[in-house]
């Protein structure tokens, strides 16, 4: 006899990336920033470090909001500091879903939102996309009207490609909810987050960054949700006392006090994303426009699952990704390889594995 909860014994549990723990990996797996982090950073966690870690940080991360209010152009009192934004999607789900209530999210996107909703005990449903991931509009309305929460990332994963600000407004549900998920948004050319959270449906959104992609923090854990101060109020009321510590509020305050270095990182994977969408072109892939720091390629002849293993054996780490039951694929599945924008050494060993591969 299980002890568990039955929604718990029922799930597989979500798979993160492989995280190979000695060197030597070329590692395009996990979306990480292929840069380090500002060297603020560093020294902030140092001064930190050597300050009073025997007393618990200010649970509501005060100086943290201030600094983050300014990076988003919120104010303060809209924002939730958090460990990652995987975080604040625990967040999310415990405060808006009850049991049996839907959650909705785009199919294929980011694989956690499902789990998230299977251990929370409500139900979910997958928002259609066509095959060139554009929404299948027709076909989402109605699911989306039935939602409490619906979970869109943009730009989305795996694929890359960012929604317009209006496509992904008219995804409130009426009696709900829609969190959108720009983990990846400064990879892009602009972000509608913060610009719709003071819309007339303002009050109905919820937006989360993170640190751990453009500004190189991965390892630090900080991710922000945004949203009117009477839903961060309540999101309060979820979240541990203490979820972010002394030394990810130093990091992530030195880390948003330094944008400059930031913005070159992400001067450098965006031109190393366009060479990396044209090699593989050249190769013979299809790859979407991405506006994230990682690209969807896939091959007319498949083939996906042999690639991946290839590059592994040359100790090079690509996400390979399945999602089954996409009504619309040939096959009623999709699969290909989620690659992130690594340093320029890492997308030429990469390339040059792929054409010995062939
Ligand atoms: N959203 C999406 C779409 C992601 O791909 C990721 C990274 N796996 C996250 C959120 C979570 O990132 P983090 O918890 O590091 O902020």
């Amino acid at each position: 006899m299980s002890l568990f909860r039955p929604e718990i014994d029922r799930i597989a549990g979500y798979a993160p990336g492989e995280q190979p723990q000695e060197a030597g990996w070329v590692k395009l797996n996990t979306n990480e920033n292929p840069y380090p982090p500002s060297p603020r950073v560093v020294a902030a966690i140092e001064q930190a470090a050597r300050g009073r870690l025997n007393v618990y940080p200010d649970p509501l991360a005060t100086q943290l909001r201030r600094k983050a209010a300014e990076a988003y152009g919120v104010g303060p009192e809209w924002i939730l500091p958090a460990n990652g934004s995987d975080e604040c999607l625990t967040i999310l789900l415990r405060s808006f879903v009850g049991p049996g209530e839907l959650v909705a999210y785009p199919y294929p996107s980011y694989v956690l939102y499902e789990t998230l909703a299977e251990i929370q005990g409500g139900s979910h449903a997958r928002l259609p996309l066509n095959a060139d991931w554009s929404w299948d509009h027709a076909r989402c309305e109605p699911i989306v009207r039935r939602s409490k929460l619906a979970l869109v990332p943009n730009p989305n994963s795996p694929s890359g490609n960012r929604w317009s600000d209006d496509e992904v407004a008219a995804l409130v549900p009426p009696h709900g909810v829609l969190v959108i998920d720009e983990a990846y948004a400064e990879f892009g050319d602009e972000a509608a987050g913060p610009r719709l959270l003071h819309s007339a449906l303002g009050g109905r959104f919820v937006v989360t960054r993170t640190l751990s992609k453009s500004y190189s923090l991965a390892g630090v854990r900080m991710g922000f949700a945004l949203a009117h101060p009477d839903l961060i109020a309540g999101m309060r009321k979820v979240k541990d006392s203490y979820n972010c510590d002394t030394l990810s509020i130093a990091a992530a305050l030195a880390a948003l006090d330094d944008p400059a270095w930031m913005l070159q990182n992400r001067e450098k994977i965006r031109a190393t994303r366009a060479r990396l969408s044209q090699s593989l072109r050249d190769l013979g892939f299809h790859v979407v426009d991405s506006r994230a720091n990682f690209v969807w390629a896939t091959r007319p002849q498949g083939g996906h699952r042999g690639i991946y293993e290839a590059l592994k054996a040359r100790k090079i780490l690509v996400r390979y990704m399945r999602y089954p039951d996409v009504a619309n694929a040939p096959g009623g599945a999709i699969d290909g390889l989620r690659i992130t924008v690594g340093a320029d050494a890492e997308i030429d060993a990469l390339l040059a594995a792929l054409r010995e591969i062939g």
